[in-house]
């Protein structure tokens, strides 16, 4: 049996290893998190923000916050708490299927969530750096009674090494660059030694390049070049959080080379219209991260205020195919309520096919035409 958390994840010690003094613990230390201190700094309601707390955990970094450039912008709304998070009628608290007693399969480990044929995802932590205000796992990132143990870490190892049909494990939480660096070797050297014989792959989410960047250190990634073939995504939603910070974080990884994606998510009021999402498409770009997803908001309880309609994502996607470099174009996905997966959403660019040939339509709406070859 491995002892994952003997130690304390690098939030609540401030430093992810004693004799490493990583520029993460200072940053870390300095993170606002009391109600008090939120509705200080911006001038808000302190009764109103302490309960919104009382459901929703917040944590805004030190260095996320110095991001915000006026009150209400893109980067206040991700992590100011707000009154709407408690008014929303449509959300639902696990709309992904994603917790053991509404995933399909029978006896799934309490932190993983086993949805497609050879992956699978596993909670192994749930603090983040900042808790966006319109997470998907609401319902418990930042509760402290649902930090994983060393005996749900266990049973989801088991549940991996049994399955010989799983070659894709993806690590995610909360935030996996919580752990200390001790606590997240131990974890990705365990999944290591089942996948890695099956060729496979490991994938870690995280948002930390994005939130704090000062914790990708030239030690953190010592440790995970260990672990090849490994990729991460990460998550930036605004060209406001492209910064001289992120830029050296993001390069740390790269240059440890470790394939960097991101996962963006459509969001109203920060991220919903084409010039600013075609901004942080090409700035991802430009730091060796690779767009790899645009989600739509997820129907999740205490967000509804977030989400767009779907023709909005359909037009940004439009606003980026054939008008930036492909390799800045994500796919564009709606990741289903009720557990079926993620569901690519593409405006329609085939008008028609028949025997003889297609009838296509370009990024600028003009008509085309491809010969079907004959069989
Ligand atoms: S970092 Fe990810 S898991 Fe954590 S609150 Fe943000 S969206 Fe949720």
């Amino acid at each position: 049996m491995f002892s994952f958390f003997e130690r304390k994840d690098c939030a609540e010690s401030g430093s992810e290893d004693e004799d490493d003094p990583s520029p993460a613990q200072e940053t870390v230390t300095k993170t606002i998190s009391s109600p008090v201190e939120i509705a200080e700094q911006f001038g808000l309601d302190k009764l109103e923000i302490a309960k919104i707390c009382e459901k929703y955990p917040a944590i805004i970094s030190s260095y996320y916050l110095s991001l915000i450039r006026e009150k209400g912008d893109g980067i206040y709304k991700q992590c100011v708490p707000s009154a709407e998070e408690l008014t929303d009628e449509v959300g639902l608290e696990d709309p992904l299927h994603e917790e053991p007693e509404h995933q399909s399969r029978e006896g799934i480990p309490a932190l993983l969530t086993h949805r497609y044929p050879d992956r699978v995802l596993f909670r192994v932590s749930n603090r983040c750096a900042m808790y966006c205000r319109f997470c998907t796992r609401k319902r418990k990132v930042g509760d402290p009674q649902k930090q994983p143990t060393d005996e749900e870490i266990n049973e989801a190892l088991e549940y991996i090494s049994r399955h010989s049909e799983l070659r894709d494990v993806i690590l995610s939480g909360g935030d996996p660059l919580m752990l200390s660096n001790d606590q997240l070797e131990k974890i990705l050297s365990a999944v290591f030694k089942i996948i890695n014989p099956r060729n496979g792959i490991i994938r870690i989410g995280t948002r930390i390049p994005c939130v704090l960047p000062q914790r990708i250190s030239p030690e953190l990634c010592k440790i995970l070049k260990k672990y090849h073939p490994l990729f991460i995504n990460t998550h930036f939603n605004h060209p406001n959080e492209i910064t001289a910070e992120s830029r050296r974080a993001c390069a740390l990884l790269a240059d440890a080379g470790i394939p960097l994606g991101c996962q963006t998510v459509l969001l109203r009021g920060v991220n919903d219209d084409p010039q600013t999402m075609k901004e942080l498409m090409q700035g991802l770009l430009s730091m060796r991260v690779r767009p790899y997803y645009i989600f739509q908001a997820d129907l999740v309880k205490g967000t509804n205020h977030f989400r767009t309609r779907v023709e909005k994502g359909l037009e940004i996607y439009k606003s980026l195919r054939g008008f930036t470099s492909g390799l800045g174009v994500p796919t564009y996905v709606i990741d289903s309520t009720g557990g079926g997966g993620k569901i690519p959403a593409m405006p329609k660019y085939i008008e028609e096919i028949s025997e003889e040939k297609v009838k296509l339509k370009n990024y600028e709406g003009k008509s085309f035409e491809y010969l079907q070859a004959i069989e």
